[in-house]
């Protein structure tokens, strides 16, 4: 069976950037209902007794009931852990260095980060990637990860932002590129660089 996690911070905790009501409705319900969702999929099939991250992998081989809500389940797993209270500010060390590498700036990362966030149709994520030793911007349908081997772009995520409604209407309504502004306050650099580091190692 797969589970839900517990926030590794309350609810409220990254306000106010993003609300504690969204943050109740987001984990507690949308979180648990793929969670739900993928074990009612794969129960009494082989892909009950695989974990999470082979399944996502090869996605190809399994249903769209389970591309959608194990998608759902690795992707808000991965975006909780992306974010802190009182986090934001700048990467250093072999992160930072990278970035300025592979895009001249950080401010320049974050403006291609935005734009696929904003400019993602309908409902997604943006991404921030380690894609053939580079750090690549894309953003991917649904619950559609850049590990899957059915999307465009492939890679190893490092930093992930959820741009359906679900995530910011509440408080945002239609405006998603302020949503995407305030989520730059939450970033937990030293787990992205953690992920960085096992992506490069
Ligand atoms: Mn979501």
């Amino acid at each position: 069976m797969f589970e839900l996690s517990t926030l590794p911070y309350e609810y409220n905790a990254l306000e106010p950037h993003i609300d504690s009501r969204t943050m109740e409705i987001h984990h507690g319900k949308h979180h648990q209902a793929y969670v739900n969702n993928l074990n009612n999929a794969t129960k009494d099939t082989p892909a009950a007794t695989v974990d999470l991250l082979t399944i996502i992998q090869n996605i190809s081989r399994y249903s769209g009931a389970i591309r959608n809500n194990g998608g759902g389940h690795w992707n808000h797993t991965f975006f909780w852990s992306i974010m802190k209270p009182k986090g934001g500010g700048t990467p250093t060390g072999a992160l930072m260095e990278a970035i300025n590498a592979n895009f001249g700036s950080f401010e320049a990362m974050k403006e291609q980060f935005n734009s696929a966030g904003t400019t993602r149709f309908g409902s997604g994520w943006a991404w921030l990637i380690v894609h053939d030793h580079k750090l690549v911007i894309s953003s991917t349908p649904n619950q559609d990860n850049p590990l899957m081997d059915v999307v465009d772009v492939k890679g190893i995520p490092i930093l992930g932002l959820d741009v359906w409604e679900h995530a910011y209407y509440l408080h945002y309504q239609n405006r998603r590129p302020d949503y995407i502004a305030a989520f730059w306050n939450v970033v937990n650099w030293d787990a992205v660089s953690a992920n960085f580091k096992a992506a490069t190692h």
